[in-house]
């Protein structure tokens, strides 16, 4: 069967249409500029990649757009509506509601309105792309995929900040996580094509993208994440601060004069590698150019950034007592080899033992550490949307 994979946020969406049989994509690509102006790209499997300036007010304007491009004469890979037998979208959050996937219906959608609050920016985004899919597919059953799903196995000792503890009973605060779709997708093929029995494995999945998460992962099932209420805890990323002392808000907020909503524009958007570089990029290849060519504030940005992957793992070997394997995965964790090296060097007393040659290839399935390393290392590349193909398949 056709499954088209949305993933729908503000203002932009993107999609892929994978055949579920041989999973592989028939087409992919993205509208952006959403309610602004409106830009299509589109992309069918082995043809050139096209690029349609239009405007799409709504959302339902924009899917409308993404399906006449899928249906198209000439570029087209399906000749009707009836071939898209089913829609799976990512919803970012699902609060302790969802704990796997589900087929929508109007009770899931009012559980997942409820979860708004948890996530103001993306899950009315995520709410309108599967409405807008709903009036233009009335037919197709949709699925909805959760970021947080996958960590919702996480015991309350993991998941419970030191707060008064009324703020979880009333307002749930709590540790949910994310990327979960990439953690699930990534420790269960990290387990198949190291050749271990994922119902008897200690895995640690190392997310490493312009967002950043690591997981600790016991026989498939996740019992801690870095990310929390929001994706602003843990590692130090792109743009975002990861841990720090909260009371460094109140410190900046009057120094600079920001009130709270300037405070955390300043630690999403302005802070992580990006801050540290002193603006210098957010980008991993940008900072290894620098720190190439001796520039201190990117070595620096690179340094601060391994050390705490490294704490983390280090502190999932100790709340899993132990460790078989670990995951790298996403943009940097696929493609950046100084970084893993840089993590790795840390990991020597667990016994871990790199193979150069293995870690300077980038961009597949790959064990990248030596024969007799006593835990596993792999490169995993991610696959968020093949992953929400298949829990589609499953549920409808
Ligand atoms: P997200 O999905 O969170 O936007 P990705 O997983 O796509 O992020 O990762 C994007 C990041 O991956 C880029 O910002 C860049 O830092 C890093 N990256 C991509 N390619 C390379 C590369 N060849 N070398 C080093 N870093 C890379």
């Amino acid at each position: 069967m056709n499954v088209l994979v949305i993933n729908c946020g503000s203002s932009s969406l993107k999609f892929q249409l994978i055949n579920s049989d041989t999973e592989a994509v028939l087409a992919k690509g993205l509208c952006e500029r959403i309610g602004i102006d409106g830009r299509l790209v589109y992309q069918p499997a082995g043809g050139e990649k096209e690029i349609t300036e239009a405007d799409m007010p709504t959302h339902k304007q924009a899917i409308q757009m993404v399906l006449d491009a899928l249906m198209n004469e000439k570029t087209g890979v399906i000749k009707s509506l009836a071939e898209v037998d089913a829609v799976g979208h990512r919803v970012v959050h699902g609060g302790e509601k969802f704990a796997s996937s589900v087929v929508i219906n109007d009770e899931v959608m009012a559980a997942i309105e409820e979860c708004n609050d948890l996530a103001p920016l993306h899950n009315p985004a995520n709410l309108i792309g599967i409405r807008a899919c709903q009036e233009l597919m009335p037919t197709a059953p949709m699925v909805a995929v959760f970021d947080t799903a996958f960590h919702q196995t996480m015991p309350s000792k993991a998941y419970l900040y030191g707060l008064p503890y009324e703020y979880y009973e009333k307002y749930k605060v709590r540790r949910y996580g994310f990327h979960g779709t990439s953690h699930s997708f990534v420790s269960k093929h990290a387990a198949e094509f190291l050749g271990m029995d994922l119902e008897n494995s200690k895995i640690i999945v190392a997310h490493l993208g312009n967002g950043a998460s690591i997981s600790a992962v016991v026989n498939g099932k996740c019992v801690d994440t870095s990310m929390g209420l929001t994706p602003l805890e843990g590692l130090v990323m792109g743009t975002r601060s990861g841990d720090m002392d909260p009371a460094i808000m109140e410190f900046i907020a009057k120094k600079e004069g920001l009130d709270i909503a300037g405070v955390m524009n300043v630690l999403n958007k302005k802070s992580g590698v990006q801050g540290l570089s002193g603006g210098l990029s957010s980008d991993f290849r940008d900072l290894e150019e620098g720190m190439d060519n001796g520039n201190e504030l990117a070595k620096n940005a690179m340094e601060v950034f391994c050390y705490r992957v490294a704490k983390y793992i280090g502190s999932y070997v100790a709340a899993m007592n132990g460790v078989d394997a670990i995951a790298f995965t996403a943009g940097i964790g696929e493609n950046a080899g100084t970084v893993r090296k840089m993590v790795l060097a840390y990991l020597e007393y667990l016994g871990i033992a790199v193979d150069e040659e293995a870690n300077s290839k980038r961009g597949e399935d790959m064990v990248i550490s030596t024969a007799d390393s006593k835990v596993k290392v792999a490169v995993i590349p991610t696959n968020e949307e093949l992953a929400i193909c298949r829990e589609t398949v499953a549920l409808v």
